[in-house]
Order: structure tokens, then sequence, then C-alpha cells
């Protein structure tokens, strides 16, 4: 695995791999690196000739009141967990080459930014889009990974790369969850045990829409009040939990197999992010 570090060293790579023709995957990251991270990867070596990944913590993204000074970076590990999966490059740009002067590019789209987490984190997706289109630019990929966990950066890239004619497919890929449930995340780790065993409640969720489901419960109002009662008595505070339609993130009245539940809470101080479409719901009450 080669390691980069400038942005000059990574484009005359790119050079180079157009020149012999093969098709690159990238995965984008902000490392401590877990089988969420791992599974994006996976994929991009099963579909591509070489696969690029990047580590990069990006401040911009980050709010003045969150956790970017404490956000895990173990680098060492992440290095070994790249080469154990035999990744061929891995760019860790240095942040004052990607920010030599404070950007003054806004990038945004309105109507999918004001809902969920956009409009609980002002300036999160321009700070996602912004880094996004940058190492877009820098890597030049033919195929981008990201994951499901994500639906609404998911969907906000695919729309950025749509608009700017970004030359790349964007993949969404499913969500990767630990024994329990809990959906895999970087911030995971902020959890003690009794945080830990709280946040289980929020997969939980699936199964008490699929029984509502089954008693022939159609409204999404009383839907989400009982899923919102339920998080909140194991003692998880609400940030939000809303019913969107899977393309447009609409909201929406009606229940249709791919209407999504999109849950954010916070157990302890640590903020969780998770969502699943009524479909999945269904089976997962049916098993
Ligand atoms: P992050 O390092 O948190 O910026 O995440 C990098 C990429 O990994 C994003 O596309 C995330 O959506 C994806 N990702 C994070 N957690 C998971 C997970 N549990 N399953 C699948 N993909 C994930």
């Amino acid at each position: 695995m080669i390691k980069i570090e400038y942005i000059s060293e990574m484009i005359d790579i790119r050079k180079k791999l157009i020149q012999k023709d093969n098709s690159v995957g990238f995965v984008p990251t902000m490392g401590a690196l877990h089988e969420g991270h791992l599974s994006l990867i996976k994929e991009s070596k099963q579909k591509n000739d070489i696969t690029i990944v990047s580590i990069f913590l990006n401040p911009l993204q980050f709010g003045e009141n969150e956790d970017l000074d404490k956000y895990p970076a173990p680098i060492k590990n992440d290095i070994s967990l790249l080469k154990n999966l035999d990744t061929d490059f891995v760019f860790i740009p240095n942040r004052n080459e990607m920010y030599k002067e404070k950007p003054k590019t806004i990038i945004e789209i309105p109507t999918m930014f004001n809902i969920l987490c956009g409009k609980k984190r002002p300036g999160h997706f321009n700070g996602v889009c912004l880094v996004v289109a940058k190492l877009l630019n820098i890597i030049q990929p033919n195929n981008m990974y990201m994951g499901i966990k994500d639906y609404q950066q998911l969907c906000i890239i695919k729309k950025m790369v749509e608009d700017l004619n970004f030359n790349c497919n964007v993949i969404g890929l499913p969500i990767i969850r630990d024994e329990n449930g809990l959906a895999l995340s970087s911030r995971n780790s902020y959890l003690n045990d009794i945080e830990k065993q709280k946040a289980l409640q929020i997969n939980k969720s699936r199964n008490i829409i699929g029984e509502l489901l089954n008693k022939g419960i159609q409204e999404p109002n009383i839907i989400i009040e009982k899923i919102k009662d339920k998080l909140e008595s194991v003692g998880l505070r609400i940030d939000y939990v809303e019913m969107r339609e899977s393309i447009t993130l609409e909201e929406t009245n009606k229940i249709m197999d791919l209407s999504r539940i999109f849950i954010a809470v916070y157990s302890g101080n640590t903020r969780l992010i998770d969502n699943f479409t009524i479909e999945e719901c269904k089976l997962f009450f049916e098993n």
C-alpha cells in the first residue's frame, strides 16, 4: 500500500493510472476505521482495478461545539487495517494543504440541507460537499463508495455529483451493524457500557414498526410517536425521528415499502444516527 500525503503527488499518481486505463474506486473516510468502512473498501476492490481510500478529518463539517478535537484518530491501526485489505493507496492530506486559505466557495442544496441532520447541524453539509468536491477533483475516481448509514449525506452527494457533472458513479452500500444491531460508527467508541446498552433501542425500533404495521396501523405520526416514546423510555434523548420518502427525502403521509425512518438520538453526550426502510422493518419483524 502506498501512502500519499501531498495533493500534487496524488494528482501525479492519478494521471499515471489514467494512462494505464485503470478503473479507480474511491472511499472517502474520516479515519477510525471499522467494519462499515471496510465493507466499502472491499466492494471497491472487487469492482475496480485500483482502490484509493482517503483519511481526512474535515474541520469544515464540524460545528463549533462538536467533537472535532476529540474525534478518534488511531492512524496506526487504520493503516494496518488498510494494509490487511490490500488497499492500493491511502491519501492522508494535510489540513493546511487542503485549506491553505479559508474556502470562500459555498456548495448548497437548500431543499436537502434544511432537513434532518442539515437542520440540526447548520453548515455540516456545506463542509461535507466542499471536501468531497475537492477530493473528487484531486482523485477523479470512476466510482465512489459511501454508506447508507449516512443516508442524507449519500443523497446530497449524489445530487451534487449529478448537478455539477462530476464524472463519477456514487454507490451507496448497506449499513454494517454489530452483533447486537447497533450501527457501527467511529463515535461508538465514546459510549460507555450503559450508553451502549441504551443505544440498542435504536435498531429495535424496526421491530416496533413491524409490529404496528402488522396490527394494521398505517399513520406515520402514530408510528413515530411510539418509536419516540420507547427511545425516551430507555433514556435516549431525541434529536429527531422522521419518516421520509427515500429518493426525494420529502416527508410522507403515506407508508410505502421504500418510506424511510430516520433516527438521531443522544446516548449520554454522543449523537447517533440510523435509518431503515419500512420494508426492512417488516422483514425484521417477520424474522
Ligand atoms: P466517516 O468516516 O464517518 O466519514 O464515514 C466514511 C464512510 O463510511 C461514509 O460513506 C459512511 O456512510 C460510511 N459508514 C460509516 N459507518 C458505516 C456503517 N456502519 N456501515 C456502512 N458504511 C458506513
